[in-house]
């Protein structure tokens, strides 16, 4: 069956003020590289009638670092450059290169992976297969197919670059008709399938704000297929140590397993203080898994993603561990 984009107006202001001033208009959705809005817009998960992109505000594309030594990346910065460049972070160009394909990559934005929408099994299906089934909470329906006794959506946040973001404590700069606001990345984001993102509906990802990294950090993604898909599970950790090796901070961030990137508070203050033995990697993976309620919806069983929790946080822990000179 051939799905076809329904009727919109297609907006392209030069600047960041014209594309403030048309986002007044409540009906409009921006529109980044439309990797993941077109077909969501061709399955009539979304119609909106007027699209506003953000392609040619060349302010907002490139990659550049500021003043206070911090990395800035433009929201329409395409994924490819970021998978390629040499002045972010080495963990976020690595995160990038495991987002889904080249020809994506080559389209696909920043802003728009760092605002992309939630995904599930029955949201993520054409619209006919849906009306049959009976339209979800996020859908518009009464009930959520995966805990229908809930009342929330359980949808999941499936950004590669959005844990790896707040592991390493990166802000975005947000515009609007009110002004500009800097806020933590970590800040950005809430753990409910449909209001997940705390911004307003007018409000443009301007920036990614990356500060100077003086961390060990690493990305461990699960996926179906390595050459495409989305992350089943996906570990950014980040730390610092010592000269004993000892480790004196640590994030640790769970994607694709809540609405939400979730936060291993608990295996984060465990390591704090401590070498990263085998044990202690070990208590710390259990640790982190132990709260990750995660559902059937999406690829692969919820056990198995619940117990490949706790064996990619290992194996990030790993990736963190200072080897002797
Ligand atoms: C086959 C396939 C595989 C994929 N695999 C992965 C994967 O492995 N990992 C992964 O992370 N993603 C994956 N994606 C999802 C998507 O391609 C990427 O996340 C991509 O980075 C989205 O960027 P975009 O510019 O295309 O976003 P768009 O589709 O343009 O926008 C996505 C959302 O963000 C909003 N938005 C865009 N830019 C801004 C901005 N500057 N400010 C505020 N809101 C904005 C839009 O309104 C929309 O709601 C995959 C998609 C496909 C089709």
């Amino acid at each position: 069956m051939t799905l076809r984009l329904p009727a919109f107006e297609l907006l392209t202001p030069q600047t960041l003020e014209a594309a403030v001033a048309m986002l007044a208009d409540p009906a409009a959705t921006i529109i980044g590289g439309g990797t993941d809005l077109l077909p969501k817009m061709k399955r009539r998960q979304v119609t909106p009638p007027t699209v506003v992109s953000l392609r040619g505000i060349t302010e907002m594309s490139g990659i550049h670092t500021d003043d206070e030594g911090r990395c800035v990346i433009g929201a329409s910065t395409v994924l490819e450059q970021i998978a390629i460049s040499t002045v972010v972070p080495p963990v976020l160009a690595a995160a990038a290169r495991q987002v889904a394909s080249p020809q994506i990559r080559n389209t696909a934005t920043i802003g728009g992976n760092l605002c992309l929408d939630t995904r599930c099994n029955y949201i993520d299906m054409p619209e006919l297969w849906r009306q049959a089934s009976g339209h979800c909470l996020k859908d518009g329906g009464e009930v959520c197919w995966i805990a229908p006794k809930g009342n929330r959506c359980w949808a999941i946040s499936s950004s590669d670059l959005v844990p790896v973001a707040i592991a390493l404590d990166c802000s975005v700069r947000l515009a609007s008709r009110d002004g500009d606001r800097v806020i933590p990345i970590e800040d950005l984001y809430q753990n409910d399938g449909i209001a997940h993102q705390t911004m307003s509906g007018d409000e443009i990802l301007v920036e990614l704000l990356v500060p100077r990294c003086d961390v060990r950090a690493t990305y461990r993604k699960l996926r179906r297929r390595d050459s495409i898909d989305f992350p089943l599970v996906g570990v950014a950790a980040a730390a610092r140590f010592d000269q004993t090796k000892t480790c004196t901070s640590a994030r640790i961030i769970i994607g694709a397993v809540a609405s939400a990137p979730l936060r291993a508070t608990d295996a984060e203050r465990l390591i704090v203080g401590r070498k990263l033995t085998e044990d202690v990697i070990e208590e710390a993976a259990q640790l982190a898994a132990r709260p990750v309620r995660t559902q059937d919806n999406t690829d692969m069983g919820s056990r198995y993603r619940k117990w490949m929790t706790s064996v990619y946080v290992s194996r990030a822990l790993r990736d963190l561990v200072v080897e002797d000179a």
